[in-house]
Formats: C-alpha cells, structure tokens, sequence
C-alpha cells in the first residue's frame, strides 16, 4: 500500500484543529500544533507533504511562518495551505505573494478542504516526479552533473559552516574514444552503464552517490571524508572499473577499461567556493591521466 501523505496542521484554535484533523485524519497522517514557532520546530524533525497554516495565532503569525518556510532549502518547496478568517481579498493576495499555494476560508466545508488538499498533493507529487527526472542521467540512469552540482553546493555549504572535511573525485574513462571507434557507439554506451553501475554498487555510505558528469565522466562528493579516506574510496572505485574486465583492445595502457581519477579534498573547508574543488580535482585528473592514466592523484586544498 502506498504509504499516507503526511499533513502538518498549525492553527491555535483547539476546535478547527480538531475539525481539521476529522476531515482529513482517514487519508492522510496528521499532525497538529498550536503556534507558528511549534510548527517550525516540528518541520526541522519531520518531513511532511503538505502545511495547513493559520494566519492569525499569537507569538510568529502564519504569514512569518511561510516567509521562514520559503527561506530554507528543505523546506521551500512544502506546498503551504493558508485558513483563516481574514477573509479580504488584501489577505488573500498577500498569502499568495509570499508563496501559499492555496487559501480557504473560514468557516469551511470538510468537502471543499479534502478536495483542495488532495489537488496541492498531486501538484507536489507531480512536481517531486520532474524535479527527479530532472536529476537522473537518462543513459546510466544515474543522478547528473545538475543533481551533483546542487549536492555539492549544499554539501559546502554545511562544511563551510561546521568546519568538516569534504572531498570531491572526477573519474575519466581511458581511451574511451579509441572503445567507441573499436567497438561502436552501442559498446561504448553498454560500457558507460557498466562503469557507472559498478561505481554505485562501490558506496557504501547511505550518504554517498555516484554522478554521470559528463560524457565518460563520473564524480562524487564525500561530505566529512578527509583525504586519506577519499584516497581509499577512489581506490575501491577505481578496483571496482578494472573488475569489471571490460576487453578494451585499443586501449594504450591495459588490456580493459580503466579509468583515471582526481581527488581534492579541504580538511576544514577552508576553500572560499565550491567549485575550487572541482577545479582541483580536475587537476588531479590530468596528472592522473599524465602519469599514464589507471592512477588516482589526490590534492589537499591548503587554508587560503
Ligand atoms: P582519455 O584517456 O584522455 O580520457 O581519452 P578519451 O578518448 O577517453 O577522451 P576524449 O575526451 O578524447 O574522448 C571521450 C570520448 O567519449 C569521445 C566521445 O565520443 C565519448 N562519449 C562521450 N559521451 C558518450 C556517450 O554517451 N556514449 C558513447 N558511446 N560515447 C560517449
Ligand atoms: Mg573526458
Ligand atoms: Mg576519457
């Protein structure tokens, strides 16, 4: 059974909560506060699909709520359903420039409330579904540079913040164009799937993910590895390609597929921007490939 969308209600009126609850609490899992401060607090702990807000409760009104809401990376794509009394078309159309997807009156109609959230969920689920494929190679079915671009991003971000380590490889195949002309295009796609296949199955952290880059390129971000790690990882990865035995006769360093790889890591994210370390694992991508590829160069980022 699919598993129940999850619904936060926030309003500081006992009985529309209870209201509320009854119309919805058979499809949906609900969960109910009484302030806009207790609703930000619980979002922070739990994921949900959907927020029913009231505008008007004492101490953060519904309006700061979503403002705060719209602020934060995980939580501004929360679709937001405003309920209140304020019934003026000012209201209204306040709660729709700061982002609410809907607004319902009240008093309401159990009917009409049911309705409307099921629409603002198939929206989200909808959404949910482009945003994903919007993130997923279509060849490797892998996530993309755009998915690891925006890992990366936030994965800085949070380092940059905590002082952690974080490191960043970009893996090239070898010789990939000599493969394609030996083999075909076809073979070469075949084999892109089966590195970047065998490059997956070689996480093992939860946290950890392999992209397709690029063309025959593939890269990851490791949030609090430090070098000596990330050297371990690349290892494994780079064992991971040459187990696989992929014949590559045109090959000018090995008898099969092997790929190279750059590794940079910042043991206390002392780097001032993200994409140093993608610049720095290039060049240890280069050398790599310069010291007759199948090699794993990895660069320490010093405190700048
Ligand atoms: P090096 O060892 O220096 O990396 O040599 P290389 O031949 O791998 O590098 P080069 O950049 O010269 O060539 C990359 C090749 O990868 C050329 C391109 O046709 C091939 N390629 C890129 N994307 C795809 C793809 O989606 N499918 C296939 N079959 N080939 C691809
Ligand atoms: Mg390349
Ligand atoms: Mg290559």
């Amino acid at each position: 059974m699919l598993k129940k969308a999850k619904i936060l209600i926030a309003d500081d009126d006992p009985l529309n909560r209870l209201v509320l609850e009854k119309t919805l609490a058979n499809d949906y899992e609900i969960f109910l506060v009484d302030s806009g401060e207790k609703a930000l607090t619980f979002i922070k702990s739990t994921a949900v699909d959907l927020i029913i807000l009231d505008i008007v409760m004492p101490g953060i009104n519904g309006y700061e709520v979503l403002i705060q809401l719209k602020e934060n990376s995980t939580t501004h794509t929360i679709p937001v359903i405003f309920i209140s009394a304020n019934t003026s078309h000012d209201d209204e159309a306040k709660g729709f420039e700061l982002g609410a997807m809907d607004y319902i009156a009240k008093p309401f109609s159990p009917i009409i409330v049911r309705a409307r959230v099921r629409n603002q969920l198939l929206i989200k689920q909808k959404n949910d579904l482009l945003e994903m494929l919007a993130s997923i190679d279509g060849l490797t079915e892998i996530p993309n540079r755009r998915y690891l671009d925006e890992s990366l991003s936030r994965e800085w971000r949070r380092s940059r913040r905590a002082g952690t380590p974080l490191s960043v490889i970009l893996m090239d195949i070898d010789h990939f164009k000599r493969y394609n002309d030996c083999y075909g295009h076809r073979a070469g796609d075949d084999c892109l799937k089966r590195v970047a296949h065998a490059l997956v199955a070689a996480c093992e952290r939860g946290t950890d993910f392999i992209a397709r880059y690029g063309g025959e390129e593939f890269a990851a971000v490791l949030p609090d590895i430090n070098q000596h790690e990330a050297l371990k990882f690349a290892n494994k990865l780079r064992n991971a390609v040459n187990a696989l035995a992929i014949p590559h006769k045109a090959s000018l360093n090995a008898a099969h597929i092997t790929i190279s790889i750059g590794v940079a890591t910042t043991e206390f994210c002392q780097v001032h921007a993200e994409h140093i370390l993608l610049e720095e694992a290039d060049l240890g991508l280069y050398e790599a490939k310069d010291s007759g590829r199948d090699k794993i160069i990895a660069r320490v980022i010093a405190a700048s």
